[in-house]
């Protein structure tokens, strides 16, 4: 990214931020809500389609979505650049296997300059309601910056958006700096500060071994030891950069090899959970490889099944967890008093900083509570009464026109998100250009096709090493369903997307006057 794009991007953002607040209603075809890798890739994909009659709604101040708030010292992807990555737009200079943060986020900016779609988008603004108004099928959207009416409300909103902050008592009184992994606070200067990071899961992996050198002491707050693989990262040399970009079919091979390797994964996850035994044994490998003493190895080994929860990637976690200034703590947490962290068993530490990396409220986002359906019940409401579940995680009954992309069960633990992504993509333009084609007015998914669809799908996950491999993890819902993974490969899920199946819905065609929505199915 040249200096001078960065200011071409600040100043159509500006622009953008500055379009007028309309006291009426603005009305548009489509809006997206987020600028991930969702919200931005449907908004590239209506740009290609021709469309321009859509907006992009992002509270934040830029694209990027987990890649612009995710700033902490180390993160990186964990699925290799070559497949986490658009389909459409390769990037032959990945630095390397796995690329860091602010490559990523780059690599979104570029996208989204290259694709022309910056000025779709209104930053600063965050949609603090959208309720669907059956009488002009339309949704009423409240926002930080103005109201609008739309035909078709995408939610691009996230599944890993909203940070999760651990119940501890007295945490509010901590004397010293504290802030959650997805909100780094780089003004806090860690070097030579006692550091509790609270949490060990991916983020947790990562920010550790970033900082550790820095730090005086470094405790390390322990629920449940994570299952972590050596990380099989590199860099990529020049020569390698230019074949790619002289031959692009030399690194759609390679991508295609990672995806069918990563595929491999599905089989151990969803159907044979014992193919992952011989994973746990390299996983063990890499345990005593990193941790000479035997008391903190026995810490650190779960006592689940690998793939029970996200498998993590690192050469630096056990190493760093043996270091002398570094301290496993697994008794858990009983208080926060003053500037010391006292343990269950009693014991007491003095920090100077907490990190908190305890993930995402996932299967209990607060996103979904601005969403109104036609019932006057919000999303949210409705997910936390019954457990979140759509149509092919996209579409759900009572809220007409809407579609998801990347809703419930639509997660991954073994491949690129956007993949998923791109998926969804497909099936929301399909349902835009069905939409024009057949002159639709309102659809909306059939209920019991939603509840047969969602019958299936959990019948499948019962078989799956995330119901069965012994742990608790926050793919599961309060109930214990996994309303977050896809429970099988990845390619059955693109095939269930390619297009947008009619028959699923009920469909209101434009001319049904708004006063005897009579809802007309047609076929698909
Ligand atoms: C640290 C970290 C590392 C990860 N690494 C990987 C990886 O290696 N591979 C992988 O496949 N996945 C990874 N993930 C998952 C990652 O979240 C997805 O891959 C992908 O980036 C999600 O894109 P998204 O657009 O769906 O959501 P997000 O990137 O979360 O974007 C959602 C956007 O919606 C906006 N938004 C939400 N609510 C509102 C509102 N009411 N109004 C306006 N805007 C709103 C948010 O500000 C945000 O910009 C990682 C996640 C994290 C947190």
């Amino acid at each position: 990214m040249t200096q001078a794009s960065t200011r071409r991007l600040t100043r159509r953002t500006a622009a953008a931020k500055a379009a007028p607040v309309a006291e009426t209603p603005r009305h548009v075809g489509t809006l997206i809500i987020g600028s991930g890798f969702a919200g931005l890739g449907a908004a590239i994909r209506l740009a290609k389609d021709g469309r321009e009659d859509f907006i992009v709604i992002e509270r934040g101040s830029e694209v990027g979505g987990t890649w612009r708030d995710n700033t902490y010292p180390g993160a990186a992807c964990d699925v290799p650049s070559h497949l986490y990555s658009y389909s459409f737009e390769l990037n032959p200079n990945w630095s390397r296997s796995f690329s860091p943060q602010p490559e990523i986020q780059s690599y979104l900016r570029q996208s989204a300059e290259k694709y022309d779609v910056i000025d779709k988008h209104l930053f600063n603004t965050e949609v603090t309601r959208a309720e669907w108004d059956e009488a002009a099928t339309v949704w009423r959207v409240e926002t930080t910056n103005g109201l609008f009416t739309a035909t078709v409300l995408v939610g691009a909103i996230g599944a890993l958006c909203e940070p999760s902050l651990p119940e501890i008592k007295g945490i509010e009184t901590f004397e010293g700096e504290t802030f959650h992994s997805a909100r780094w606070n780089h003004d806090a200067d860690l070097t030579g500060k006692r550091v509790a990071l609270i949490g060990t899961g991916a983020s947790a992996i990562q920010v550790g071994p970033a900082i550790v050198d820095q730090v005086a002491s470094l405790d390390v707050y322990q629920r449940t030891a994570p299952w972590v693989m050596p990380r099989h990262d590199r860099s990529y040399s020049k020569l390698e950069s230019l074949a790619y970009q002289r031959v692009p079919f030399l690194q759609r091979a390679a991508r295609e090899a990672i995806y069918w390797g990563r595929e491999a994964y599905v089989l151990g996850f969803a159907f044979q959970p014992q193919i992952l035994q011989a994973a746990q044994v390299m996983a063990k490998r890499n345990i005593a490889k990193g941790i000479p003493d035997k008391a903190l190895r026995e810490k650190v080994t779960p006592d689940w099944q690998i793939g029970c929860k996200r498998i993590l990637i690192s050469n630096t976690w056990y190493p760093m967890l043996a270091r002398d200034h570094v301290e496993l703590v697994t008794d858990g947490i009983e208080e926060i008093r003053g500037n010391t962290i006292i343990a269950k068993d009693g014991s007491v530490r003095e920090v100077d900083a907490i990190i908190v990396a305890t993930g995402f409220h996932v299967t209990d986002s607060p996103g979904y509570d601005c969403i109104i359906g036609k019932d006057g019940v919000s999303l949210g409401q409705i997910w936390r009464d019954k457990g979140q579940q759509a149509y092919k995680g996209a579409s759900v009954a009572g809220f007409p026109n809407l579609l998801f992309v990347v809703g419930p069960n639509t997660g991954l633990g073994h491949s690129s998100m956007v993949y998923m992504i791109e998926s969804h993509i497909n099936y929301l333009s399909s349902a835009l250009n069905y939409m024009d084609r057949a002159g639709v007015a309102r659809f909306e998914v059939r209920e019991d096709v939603q509840q047969k669809f969602n019958k299936d799908l959990q019948a499948n996950m019962k078989r799956t090493i995330w119901t069965n491999g012994g742990c608790a993890s926050w793919y599961l819902d309060a109930s214990g369903n996994n309303t977050t993974l896809w429970p099988s490969f990845t390619f059955v899920f693109r095939h269930l997307t390619r297009s947008f199946d009619a028959a699923a819905y009920d469909i209101a065609l434009t001319n049904t006057t708004s006063a005897d929505h009579g809802l007309v199915a047609v076929g698909a």
